[in-house]
This record gives structure tokens, sequence and C-alpha cells, in this order.
């Protein structure tokens, strides 16, 4: 099965993520972690995207593309997978629509994770207390905020126009939200 997962920074995602690669058996695939990986690397790649992810903006199509395809090109996401993190602008769509069409993987579904602005907020500080992440500062985090909301949130209308959008309540234990997504994901 090829999920991708949405909803805003702080929605939950990844946390789900974990989770449901261990039910699902498949790989998560999250373009935030392989940026994170290469700017650890200290690779020309994560130089260039450094900066850009610490101001909490987007890293270039172009690079994001690139790694992302290099990512599903491993022997593991011929399974499935799910992805975690793109597509985050209308261009990403098109070019992940264009991918797995010429690697003959359509998506099967979208999973929007619904989140109130506040709770974002609330778990986006306390994250950034816990785990001190460069993108976590209340700056980077309102940044964020903006860019999912001017540029990411089309992409809900994208999956959605194409009949493939569910949309599941993000708020609750951790538990119960990785249930609703298994139902939602076996209707
Ligand atoms: P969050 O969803 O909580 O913001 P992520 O780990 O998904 O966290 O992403 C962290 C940062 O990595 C983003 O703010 C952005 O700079 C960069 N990034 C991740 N995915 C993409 C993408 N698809 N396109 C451009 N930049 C991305």
């Amino acid at each position: 099965m090829r999920i991708v997962l949405l909803g805003a920074p702080g929605s939950g995602k990844g946390t789900q993520a974990a989770l449901l690669k261990e039910r699902l058996a498949i790989p998560h695939i999250s373009t935030g972690e392989l940026l994170r990986a290469a700017v650890k690397a200290n690779s020309p790649l994560g130089q260039q995207a450094k900066a850009v992810m610490e101001r909490g903006e987007l890293v270039s199509d172009a690079i994001v593309l690139g790694m992302l395809e290099e990512r599903l090109n491993q022997a593991d996401a011929a399974a499935g997978f799910i992805l975690d993190g793109y597509p985050r602008n209308p261009a990403q769509c098109d070019a992940l629509d264009q991918l797995l069409e010429r690697l003959n993987q359509p998506v099967d579904r979208a999973v929007q994770l619904d989140v109130s602005e506040e709770m974002l907020l609330q778990r986006l500080v306390k994250r950034g207390a816990d785990q001190g992440r460069a993108d976590d500062s209340p700056e980077a985090v309102r940044t964020r905020l903006g860019v999912y909301r001017d540029q990411t949130a089309p992409v809900i209308d994208h999956f959605a126009a194409q009949g493939r959008l569910t949309r599941v309540a993000g708020e609750g234990t951790v538990e119960e939200i990785a249930e609703r997504i298994v139902a939602s994901l076996r209707q």
C-alpha cells in the first residue's frame, strides 16, 4: 500500500508513521528526516538545505525531488511506503504524480491529520523545549505554520479531487489516532 500522510507541522505525522510502518510492514519515508540526515552528514545537499530549514522555509523542489526519487528507488519501497512531508506545494504534487506514474506505483490513499492551530502551537513549542530541534524556535514555528497555510494546504484539495483523500481527527492519544488511521485505510 502506498500512503501519503498529510498534516500541518506538529500534527503528528512522524509519530503516526512510526506506528503505521510496523503495522503495515512498509517503510516510512520522511523528506524532513532525509534532509536532517543530509544536514548531519554535512553533504553538499545538506549544506544547501541547513539555513533554509532553520528558518522554517521550504528547501528547493529540485533538491527534495532528487532525494525522494533516490529513496523510492531503494528495494524496500517496492512493497509500498508511507510518505511523510511530501508533497508540500502544488508543484511537488505534480512532480510526485509524474514520478510515481513512471515507477508504476500510484498513491493509494492520502490521510490528512486534522489538528487545531492551538494544539499545533502547543505541541511544537513543547517539542522545541524537549528536543531542541533548530526549526522549533518560536519564530521558525510561525514561519512553518504560515508556509503550511499558504503552500501546503492546497495539497489536500489535490488528493481530494483525485478521490484519494481521507481525513482523520488528529487529537487524542497516539494509540487512538493510530486506530482511526488503520480503520480509515480498511474502508
Ligand atoms: P514538520 O512537518 O514538522 O515541519 P518535517 O520534518 O516534515 O517537519 O520538515 C522539516 C523541514 O524540512 C521543513 O520545514 C522544510 O524546510 C524541509 N522539508 C521537508 N520536506 C520538504 C519538502 N517536501 N519540500 C521542501 N522542504 C521540505
